[in-house]
């Protein structure tokens, strides 16, 4: 079966935005995390510092 997912970095990185402060803290703490895409099972890693300018974006 060949099906291309029209997944991304970004658009896997977008529901971490709603994740609750203290979650993405535990991440950062972690130092990432990753995340699977529940169509394809492509997986992008994300670094402490991209779930850091995550919860920065909270802030603001
Ligand atoms: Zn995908």
């Amino acid at each position: 079966m060949s099906y291309s997912c029209s997944c991304s970095r970004e658009r896997a990185l977008a529901p971490l935005a709603l994740f609750p402060p203290d979650e993405i803290r535990e991440m950062v703490d972690e130092g990432g995390s990753d995340v699977v895409c529940q169509f394809c099972g492509r997986k992008y890693s994300f670094t402490r510092e991209d779930l850091l300018a995550l919860s920065a974006s909270h802030e603001a």
